[in-house]
């Protein structure tokens, strides 16, 4: 199948030819002409699976031939300009955007808009702009000025700017939730509920998700009509691509030395290390820089324009070594990036596709390496049952852990989970990297980090953006 044979404009097929993709994918095979028709999406389909393009092409190919009509009406911008030359006192029109895109990082948000950019870069006049959190509010009344087409946004504040009257949805043609799962697990059911009802009855509505099941079904049920059910199991959601492993440890020590060692892996080109904690991520960060990687932390608790310039660092090969929590590193598509490594396992197991999906991009291979305490056994296993896919146990000479591996995978019982368990114990000893003494990064009631782990590690407890 080509771009051709799914009808989209010709200004989009040279704006492929230019980004060097040659067919579509999977999902974008059985998105593309549904959404062209105007129908509504469920699409079950893992980040990777080059599910931007599936609802942007279609939105860009209605654009597209919208444009001539668009060309010869007013924009409320033109009419601003009118009335600035007539002499009158500018007033601010909301912005009337014709495509909503809400997703649940910042990351994720620019992501799409700088796919957006690349795929409409051959049209003569469609803007895309990201509203986040963070963002200085005056640069975001720039964009907004310039009445965007598109808006790609996180949840929290575009109800911001929605309840100050910067955004009027009326002509919205076109809303997709990305990544939905997650912007539910993260809270937004009622911001998102609240911005859907905004928006016209009429709108066309995509929802992508990796599971479709429970909350995220109820919610899909009640704001699109008649979908579409795409439900995508080809390599891409299998990560057939990427080479999985669990290596067992004793204690942070061992971890941490297992960590060097693999990190200094030849074949390694660039690697995201994901940790439990945004504390961890800075104290990992800091002490593999230390030890002569170019490492850099990325979580929730850095200003925007930081985060920024790490993921800058990162794409240009500066920055070899990221360390990063789950909701930091959403959406992060650095084809560079060779190998994952779950310095900490994630509390669900959506997270670990999610996780190992930072590598293997776009059709490369990846290799994802999970360091797991003995007593996180039940985990690997829920994992394993999540993905269908058994992850093979690996020992690499000299750092043999000093019980069998295989043992308390298969005994532990599922009660046995203990607080502090995949922190070797209560004293939680070899912590190599910290220095005595050393000033933490964050602050914490009683010395933080044996209290904070206790309830990190927790098989109930939180494993996102902490
Ligand atoms: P996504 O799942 O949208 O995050 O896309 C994952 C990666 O695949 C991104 O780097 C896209 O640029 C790339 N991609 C998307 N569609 C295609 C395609 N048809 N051919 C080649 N690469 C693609």
């Amino acid at each position: 199948m080509t771009f051709e044979s799914l009808g989209l404009h010709s200004s989009i097929i040279k704006a492929l030819t230019d980004a060097g993709y040659t067919k579509p994918t999977g999902v974008q095979e059985q998105a593309i002409p549904a959404a062209i028709e105007g129908r509504d999406l469920l699409v079950s389909s893992q980040t990777g699976s080059g599910k931007t393009a599936a609802f942007m092409l279609p939105a860009l190919h209605k654009f597209a031939s919208e444009q001539q009509v668009a060309a010869t009406s007013n924009t409320p911008n033109q009419e601003m300009q009118a009335s600035r030359a007539r002499g009158e006192r500018p007033r601010f029109k909301p912005a009337q955007p014709k495509m909503l895109v809400l997703t649940p990082t910042r990351e994720l948000a620019l992501q799409v808009t700088t796919a957006t950019d690349k795929y409409g870069s051959q049209m003569k006049r469609i803007k895309a702009i990201s509203i986040l959190g963070g963002m200085p509010h005056p640069k975001q009344m720039q964009l907004l000025s310039k009445n965007p087409e598109i808006l790609v946004a996180t949840p929290g504040r575009l109800i911001d700017h929605m309840e100050s009257g910067k955004i009027d949805f009326s002509q919205l043609q076109i809303l997709v939730l990305d990544e939905a799962d997650r912007m539910l697990d993260m809270g937004f059911i009622d911001d998102i509920e609240k911005i859907v009802d905004a928006t016209p009855e009429t709108r066309q509505t995509m929802l992508f998700s990796a599971t479709l099941d429970g909350v995220v079904g109820n919610m899909a049920k009640r704001i699109t009509k008649n979908p579409m059910i795409i439900q995508i199991a080809g390599s891409a959601t299998k990560h057939e691509n990427i080479q999985q492993k669990v290596h067992f440890v004793d204690d942070l020590s061992h971890k941490n030395r297992l960590l060097d060692h693999l990190l200094r892996d030849v074949t390694m080109d660039q690697a995201v290390v994901f940790t439990a904690t945004k504390r961890d991520a800075d104290t990992i960060a800091d002490r593999l820089n230390i030890a002569g990687f170019a490492a850099a932390a990325l979580h929730g608790d850095m200003h925007q324009g930081a985060r920024n310039r790490t993921l800058d660092s990162l794409r240009r090969g500066q920055v070899r070594v990221l360390v990063a929590t789950d909701v930091a590193a959403r959406g992060i598509d650095v084809p560079g990036i060779t190998h994952v490594f779950n310095y900490d396992l994630p509390k669900f197991p959506e997270d670990y596709v999610h996780r190992i999906g930072r590598t293997g991009r776009a059709g490369r291979n990846g290799v994802a390496v999970s360091l797991v305490n003995h007593a996180e056994g039940i985990n690997v296993k829920r994992i394993e049952r999540f993905t269908k896919q058994l992850i093979p146990v690996d020992i690499i000479e000299g750092f043999e852990p000093k019980r069998s591996a295989s043992a308390p995978r298969s005994n532990h019982k599922p009660g046995g989970w203990k607080p502090g368990d995949n922190r070797g114990g209560p004293n939680k000893p070899g912590r190599s990297f910290s220095k005595p003494g050393a000033p933490r990064k964050e602050g914490g009631a009683g010395g933080g980090y044996k209290g904070n782990r206790s309830n990190d590690s927790g098989a109930r407890g939180s494993f996102g953006d902490r």
